[in-house]
């Protein structure tokens, strides 16, 4: 099969419910309360899966680490009793912009250092993704991974008729035995191409510095006005880590039955924006001032994690600027850093 093949709308209606006949399949789908927006859920038929689509408010990763997550059930019996809770059937996420793949990278690499993560690399493996290329907003700034097929099977483009479908994998080649697909011609990657140039055109977005350079900036100075402004506006309610992509901080908690018998260990998604996120046994708080909390998520994101992984760890999604009531802009705020960085350097 060539690595590129076309699949018209209406033979995408008909590959999606195949898939469904296959096994449980995860999308974006219309909000009901919000038309127009998609967010991340299971689809139950063709029609309900969104392709074309702004960025969801929470990102696919809830499609491997849910926000609630049920690990293992006890009974305190001698010795006590554990009963995994792994889920095993496999599934087929579908429609994964470019950035959220990236995404995923990252938290397999985040859950794969020592001590490793267990659970996450047992859902991945459990799962077939569909990429699909998307049209920036004003908050996207993803020139970095906009243009990423790793850790997809398929990857589709908008093109005139339908889709110019990208073969990345062996399974992706499997999913597509028995589909109605064509080979592409050349006007086909035209119109793939020009996609890509108009989204590489409609982000206006970015953070005015290389990532090495940033991270530099944030190790050198203290910015402390700053993070005290910002965070004189920070409700410290966590939404900007919840809708992140690359967040992979969680608590655990263990849930007892009414009997005190019995129960089971859940893990839940966690914040550091929230101020009891560094609260340790004896009741010191490493972070229990805002603006420490604000400073703290710039240096997660920008600065420790590019010095462990070569990369910073935001895959410029926009979504903790669109979730943030506050207004609180993750580009305005790495530029502000930038500029008063490199006025001091100047006077
Ligand atoms: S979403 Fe905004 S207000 Fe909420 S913790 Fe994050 S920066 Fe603060
Ligand atoms: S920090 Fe913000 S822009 Fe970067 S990946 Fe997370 S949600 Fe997206």
């Amino acid at each position: 099969m060539p690595t590129e093949v076309v699949m018209t709308s209406k033979a995408v209606d008909r590959f999606v419910t195949r898939l469904i006949e296959e096994g449980p399949v995860m999308g974006p789908r219309e909000r009901r309360k919000q038309p127009g927006f998609a967010k991340f859920d299971w689809i139950e038929s063709a029609d309900e899966l969104m392709l074309q689509y702004t960025t969801t408010t929470v990102p696919p990763k809830k499609a491997f680490f849910p926000p609630r997550q049920p690990l293992f059930e006890f009974e305190l019996t001698v010795p006590p009793k554990i009963t995994p809770l792994e889920e095993a059937t496999p599934f087929t996420l579908v429609g994964v912009h470019t950035c959220d793949l990236a995404g995923l990278n990252m938290l397999d690499d985040a859950y794969a250092k020592e001590p490793a993560e267990a659970v996450w690399p047992a859902a991945r493996a459990r799962a077939r993704i569909i990429g699909v290329d998307c049209m920036p907003d004003e908050y996207c700034f993803c020139f970095d991974t906009c243009a990423g097929r790793e850790g997809c099977d398929l990857f589709f483009t908008p093109i005139e008729h339908g889709y110019l479908v990208e073969v990345i994998t062996e399974a992706g080649e499997d999913m597509l035995r028995l589909s109605d697909v064509s080979r592409a011609r050349e006007d086909d990657l035209n119109d793939a191409r020009n996609f890509a140039a108009e989204k590489g055109q409609r982000i206006t977005a970015g953070i005015r510095s290389s990532a090495g350079d940033f991270a530099d900036i944030l190790e050198e100075g203290t910015f402390e006005d700053l993070w005290r402004e910002i965070a004189e506006r920070c409700y410290s309610c966590g939404s900007c880590n919840t809708t992140c992509p690359t967040c992979f901080c969680f608590d655990i908690n263990d849930e007892f039955d009414l009997g005190l018998t019995a129960g089971r260990r859940v893990r839940t998604w966690d914040s550091c924006q929230l101020q009891e996120f560094a609260l340790v046994a004896g009741g010191h708080n490493f972070r229990r001032i805002r603006w420490q909390r604000v400073r703290h998520r710039w240096h997660r994101k920008f600065l420790y994690l590019y010095r462990e992984f070569d990369h910073p760890y935001c895959t410029g999604c926009g979504r903790c600027s669109r979730a943030c009531t506050a207004d609180i802009n993750i580009v305005d705020v790495s530029n502000e850093i930038i500029e008063r960085a490199r006025g001091s350097e100047q006077s």
